[in-house]
């Protein structure tokens, strides 16, 4: 990949991963208001429990999404960033703009999901 992508790759994850924390803070200061701290009314009860069980997934795929987006920037200062972990050929451009932080050629990726890693 070129010196220039790269630091369009670079800027892009940059990018997204403030988008993610403005989302996670956002998620967090929802879910206080919900009540965390357990003295929610009993009638508002089940439908506190689950609107905080889904901010509470959410979070867990943004962290995970960060952790792709902080894996993917240390590729890129590796030089390595696009290149597939598992056969280490070069990512389909279109999905890397697709999806920045992509670790897997679709081949793989597809491998993996079917057989695990
Ligand atoms: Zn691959």
């Amino acid at each position: 990949m070129e010196e220039q992508q790269l630091a369009a790759a670079r800027e892009r994850l940059l990018q997204l991963r403030k988008e993610v924390l403005l989302e996670v803070n956002e998620s967090l200061a929802a879910a206080k208001e919900l009540g965390q701290d357990g003295v929610a009314d009993i009638g508002d009860m089940s439908a506190n429990t689950y609107h905080r069980d889904v901010l509470l997934n959410l979070n867990e795929v943004q962290r995970q999404k960060i952790r792709d987006i902080d894996a993917a920037l240390e590729r890129v200062g590796l030089g390595k960033y696009g290149i597939c972990l598992r056969c280490e050929e070069q990512i389909e451009p279109r999905r890397m703009q697709v999806r920045p932080f992509s670790r897997y050629c679709i081949d793989c990726k597809t491998e993996i999901e079917k057989f695990g890693e």
